[in-house]
């Protein structure tokens, strides 16, 4: 018998405090179909070599039956996917060169 082992009583207590912390983790407050997330990305076009960034606002929609899917909006208006279509605000082309937002405005920075 180890009786003497009052420690190991100590730390089972220590234990059972960290079961409650998966209760904790409680769903964050957004739309009602969806997070929506705001991402801009830098585009470059290979074509023209114009290069300009837009920010988006990205909602996530999550069905019951079928594979989740994402909308676009710019300025609150709905627009294609601009990852599948891109085109180039400038001479129309389509073999653009996206990139995540921030490198656009780096070089702007850089450039002042
Ligand atoms: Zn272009």
């Amino acid at each position: 018998m180890k009786d003497t082992s009052g420690t190991s009583g100590a730390s089972g207590a220590g234990t059972s405090r960290t079961s409650g912390t998966s209760g904790a983790v409680a769903p964050r407050g957004g739309g009602p179909s969806g997070e929506t997330a705001h991402e801009a990305y830098s585009f470059a076009c290979m074509k023209c070599g114009y290069a300009w960034e837009q920010t988006y606002d990205i909602e996530h929609h999550v069905p019951p039956t079928g594979e989740p899917f994402v909308t676009y909006y710019t300025d609150g208006k709905r627009v294609p996917s601009p990852l599948k279509h891109p085109t180039c605000v400038n001479c129309d082309g389509h073999l653009l060169r996206i990139m995540r937002s921030g490198r656009v405005a780096t070089a702007q920075e850089a450039l002042r």
